[in-house]
């Protein structure tokens, strides 16, 4: 009996804590959006199954740190956000940020993750295109990650605004399958060009031949469907031969590189010859 008290007082005390800490964030984040302080975002490669080359494209991932808190992962301040009504501005101000450092790899590819929230207001696709191209960017450089969650949302609004985004010539991705919702069916109505397996499929893959039967299965179908599969989370080389053999198309994980800041990739590839010129250029 006692014990069962304990965990009740616990329990409140954690979720009391928990309000706490949303409260915080969310007075944070409004004040961060009032100046946009704080804000970057980091970029993730996507590298072909087995190829050698560079990467395909790269995800972009926001970043905020808070002067008071500290760093915030971003699920925790965009869940915030939802909550708070400032899933808008801060989807804009992330975007915003996002297309600035996309100019740095002329040509690139990149992937930019979405809310369902933010598909669900009339004339997102519309507006999203125009900041893209304001910044000089094509929508065809650009593939947009949808959760599975929108599925549980299914939702005229977010229908139109996928189709209107793919009409526009914006590619799509459904993140993070495996995780619950997404039917077959749903991906068959929809104009998804791309399926990332989430790296809850890939860590489950250490359990045996069950797994890796199971993930081929799924690679089978999404390709019957046409479309190209990423594999999420490959940290080791033995997942990036495993989700190869399995059929993946393109691999994301830590073994290829963890998010990071766009300069990255800048050095990484211009060839040295080429910065010299261009420093010559500049004097
Ligand atoms: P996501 O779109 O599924 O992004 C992949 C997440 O997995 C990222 O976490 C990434 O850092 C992490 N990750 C990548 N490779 C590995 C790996 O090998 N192992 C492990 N353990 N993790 C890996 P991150 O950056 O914390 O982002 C979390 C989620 O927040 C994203 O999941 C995405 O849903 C959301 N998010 C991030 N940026 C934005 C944004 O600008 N707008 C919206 N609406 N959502 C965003
Ligand atoms: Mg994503
Ligand atoms: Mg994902
Ligand atoms: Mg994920």
């Amino acid at each position: 009996k006692q014990s069962e008290t304990l965990e009740v007082v616990r329990y409140d005390a954690r979720m009391e804590s928990e309000d706490r800490d949303h409260k915080r964030i969310e007075r944070e984040l409004r004040r961060a959006l009032a100046d946009g302080s704080g804000f970057a975002t980091y970029f993730q490669p996507i590298v072909t199954a087995g190829g050698a080359e560079g990467p395909v494209r790269y995800e972009a991932l926001a970043r905020w740190t808070s002067p008071e808190i500290g760093p915030v992962a971003p699920d925790r301040f965009i869940k915030v956000a939802e909550a708070s009504g400032l899933l808008m501005p801060l989807g804009w101000l992330l975007l915003d940020r996002a297309c600035k450092d996309m100019r740095a790899l002329p040509g690139a590819c990149f992937s930019i993750n979405i809310s369902p929230t933010q598909l669900m207001s009339q004339g997102f696709g519309a507006k999203f295109t125009e900041v893209v191209r304001a910044y000089g960017l094509e929508p065809a450089q650009i593939e947009i990650e949808v959760t599975e969650q929108i599925v549980l949302r299914d939702d005229t609004t977010i229908s139109q605004e996928l189709i209107a985004l793919s009409d526009s010539g914006f590619t799509l991705a459904l993140d993070d399958f495996g995780t619950g919702y997404a039917s077959i069916a749903y991906l068959t109505r929809m104009p998804f060009d791309t399926l990332k397996i989430d790296r809850s499929f890939v860590r489950s893959l250490d359990g045996g031949k069950h797994g890796m039967r199971m993930i081929r299965s799924i690679i089978g179908l999404a390709r019957a469907m046409d479309l190209k599969i990423v594999a999420e989370g490959i940290e080791t080389e033995l997942d990036a031969t495993r989700l190869s053999i399995a059929g993946a198309d393109l691999l994301q994980g830590y073994y290829f590189g963890r998010p990071a800041p766009i300069e990255t990739y800048i050095t990484a590839q211009t060839p040295l010859a080429d910065r010299d010129t261009a420093q010559l250029r500049t004097h």
